[in-house]
């Protein structure tokens, strides 16, 4: 019985994380995203305090749990601004129903040609998806730690609302990404589909091989400025090919 138990407990955490398949360069799907760094003067509740260098670090964990489905976030932009209708904060922050926080999105930077995710420094939640166009992660996220979690709390939340972004509900189970309040970050096959099912249908979503034909033709052409650009997005992927290779060679400096 006990000889038994043992060989249990060997073999169910196995069982219970489900292998993916492995995702190659050809397969990875690149979802352009823009961050938003909020900094409002006179109101440090709408202030993050995140820095472009955090940024980097936090898209690089975040990139490492969506490469469990293939899915590769690229920073289209980074952009500094103060939050719109700063005065909202004061009349919302209690608030449970989170819609508010639309209204702080700077008119001048919205578009429809990527995901847009916006920090600040505190509001009711870890972090909200209200549309692919206004996800919101504050700086004092905290989580629940489980067993084999991810070690920082923003990367997991911002990997979480992408996961509603792409159509995911939540799932409570222990080490799961989409899994409300932990540093959970596993994704399943199913999930995997689902989101690469998603994330096909987005106009502005293509796969890799795609994007490197762009930015060669570019670079062929002579425009080295555009093409850089477009390298830059397959030059952040967490795989080496000689695909990502060239693409690192080429990119904005
Ligand atoms: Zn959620």
């Amino acid at each position: 019985m006990k000889k038994f138990a043992l060989l249990l407990a060997t073999i169910l955490p196995a069982a219970a994380e489900e292998q993916l398949p492995k995702f190659g360069f050809a397969e990875q799907y690149i979802i352009p995203v823009r961050i938003h760094l909020l900094q409002t003067p006179g109101e440090l509740n709408l202030t993050t305090t995140l820095t472009e260098k955090d940024i980097h670090r936090i898209l690089g964990k975040v990139n490492k749990i969506w490469g469990q489905a293939g899915i590769h976030f690229a920073m289209e932009s980074l952009i500094k601004e103060p939050a719109a209708n700063p005065v909202l904060y004061r009349q919302n922050y209690r608030s449970r129903n989170l819609k508010w926080l639309k209204a702080l999105r700077p008119e001048k930077t919205r578009n429809d040609d990527c995901f847009h995710i916006y920090y600040i420094k505190r509001f009711a939640a870890n972090g909200v998806y209200l549309g692919a166009d206004s996800m919101f992660v504050k700086d004092l996220a905290r989580l629940h730690s489980v067993k084999g979690g991810l070690d920082e709390p923003i990367p997991r939340v911002t990997s979480h609302e992408l996961g509603h972004a792409l159509t995911l509900p939540h799932r409570q189970h222990v080490i799961n990404l989409m899994q409300s309040g932990t540093t959970g970050w596993r994704l399943n096959s199913a999930e995997a589909r689902q989101t690469r099912k998603a994330a096909a249908k987005h106009d502005f979503i293509y796969k890799a091989p795609i994007l490197l034909k762009v930015a060669d033709n570019y670079y062929k052409e002579g425009k080295k400025e555009k093409a850089a650009r477009v390298y830059a997005q397959l030059a952040s992927l967490p795989i080496d090919t000689p695909e990502t290779r060239r693409a690192r060679e080429r990119r904005a400096k």
